[in-house]
């Protein structure tokens, strides 16, 4: 029974760091090119090609340490991990054994629980086995990628815990410029493993690796599937295994690769062609220095400094460009409130993708924005006016003053606000009587009665306030 057992998972992330060059030479991480053409005797594992450790990877790898609260080793070396595969052309990929540049951090979930980080490491990505009708080909391209792989400890007890904690990874990775994660060019790629025990047990149930996935959606699929499986495994009397997995995203199942290798496997030393390396404290200083403020603390900020509603802040917190335009159009003093409203209605309108609100390429400046948020903070249009000007200045790139006519910007007067409310009650005796005997919905009859007679002016909320009073 499945309810018998508890799941104990912890996920090792790859995350290819934002580097214009490879870790180990000068050639192009660029993705995608033609086949073998960003490569050089170094990446290629030519004899006699000697490998440099580039000091901006070592710098990205130690300032994801500190955004995930990590120590940095202060000295640190680089070993090889021996094994033989055709997308690897030394036969040994160098990686990080037993000095990883950092260790001992964590993320926190939002219930408040925290997931630790053992350690995260510095290594090279392999290349890229091409199958096709001819035959099987190998692009040598991504080998020499630089990478990070950041290990979790086995802290993650549901596959909604391993999609928050692995949605945080990469919002602080890309919030910190530490890579772009483009999840669909293998820029982040998970390792899931997991174990079942019974509940209450102490000791670990035996755990499969399912290797390389890579969006949040599989991760959750693949370790449903795998639960299920294990689960299965038990329940029959049977004993699991420790083996690779796969998830094959088509068939929506979990495919065996291999009996898992042990460390010992993978005969690691130290690499002989690259020194021992060091980092200092005010490195380290300089470094935690160039991290800007961190998704958490910004939505933190917004609601207890700007004042934005939790919702208002959701929407904008999770993405690094918004956020950039919203603060530069309130650092002109226009109202923090009036301009996420905008942003989440008007604007968020327009995207059908969250890809589409990440980028937040748009045709509208923030000096334009500012302009048109305060005549909507001075009352001096409508919120309806301000969205359909809005609506206008995204399709034409063009500033609102092109679109507010004069008729717009006469504010509707108290006076006339009023008596445009006394006309729409008395007009519209039905829904009048609906309002008052408890039929709240009635209220936009006589709402839009104003705001069609004002010609939209009208501020829509003062009209339900006096309408309201009217009643
Ligand atoms: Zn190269």
């Amino acid at each position: 029974m499945l309810t018998d057992y508890e799941m104990v998972c912890g996920i090792e992330t790859h995350v290819e760091l934002a580097s214009k060059t490879k870790i180990f030479c000068g050639c192009s991480t660029a993705f995608g090119g033609e086949p073998n053409t960003h490569c050089c005797p170094v990446c290629l594992g030519l004899p006699g090609a000697l490998p440099v450790l580039s000091s901006e990877v070592v710098r990205l790898a130690v300032k994801a340490g500190l955004a995930l609260n990590c120590s940095i080793n202060l000295h640190s070396h680089m070993d090889r991990k021996n094994y033989t595969y055709p997308d690897l052309p030394k036969a040994y990929q160098i990686s990080q054994f037993d000095e990883p540049l950092c260790v001992g951090g964590f993320v926190t979930l939002d219930s408040g629980k925290r997931i630790g980080i053992t350690r995260i490491h510095i290594e090279e990505d392999a290349g890229k086995l091409v199958h096709g009708s001819e035959g099987t080909f190998v692009d040598y391209n991504r080998a020499g990628v630089p990478l990070i792989e950041i290990v979790s400890e086995p802290d993650i007890s549901t596959p909604e815990e391993a999609r928050e904690y692995t949605e945080k990874l990469r919002l602080i990775m890309r919030y910190a410029d530490i890579s772009d994660c483009r999840m669909q060019e293998g820029q982040m790629r998970c390792d899931v493993n997991l174990s079942l025990r019974l509940h209450g047990s102490d000791t670990f149930g035996t755990r499969t690796e399912t290797k390389n996935i890579n969006s949040f959606g599989n991760i959750v699929k693949a370790m449903n599937l795998e639960i299920g499986r294990q689960a299965a495994v038990l329940d029959a009397g049977g004993t699991v295994i420790r083996e690779t997995m796969r998830y094959d995203e088509d068939a929506n199942r979990i495919v065996s690769m291999r009996s898992k290798e042990g460390f010992d496997d993978y005969r690691f030393f130290p690499e002989p062609d690259i020194p021992r390396f060091s980092i200092d404290e005010a490195e380290i200083n300089d470094i935690r220095a160039s991290i800007p403020e961190l998704p958490f603390e910004k939505r933190e900020r917004y609601i207890k400094e700007l004042g934005l509603s939790e919702y208002n802040a959701d929407h904008l917190y999770r993405y690094k460009n918004v956020c950039a335009f919203f603060e530069a159009v309130i650092n002109t003093g226009a109202t923090p409130r009036n301009t996420a409203n905008l942003i989440i209605v008007t604007i968020f309108s327009g995207f059908s993708t969250e890809g589409e609100k990440e980028d937040f390429d748009i045709r509208v400046t923030a000096q334009e924005m500012a302009k048109l948020v305060k005549y909507l903070d001075e009352k001096k249009i409508s919120m309806q006016t301000a969205s359909k000007t809005l609506l206008s200045m995204l399709e034409t790139g063009e500033g609102a003053d092109s679109f507010i006519s004069p008729e717009d910007l006469t504010d509707v007067d108290a006076d006339e606000l009023l008596a445009l409310c006394q006309k729409a009650v008395e007009e519209n005796p039905k829904a009048a009587d609906d309002v008052r005997s408890g039929t709240d919905k009635a209220i936009n009859v006589l709402k839009g009665h104003v705001m069609k007679n004002s010609r939209g002016r009208a501020d829509s909320a003062e009209a339900e306030r006096i309408i309201r009073s009217l009643l």
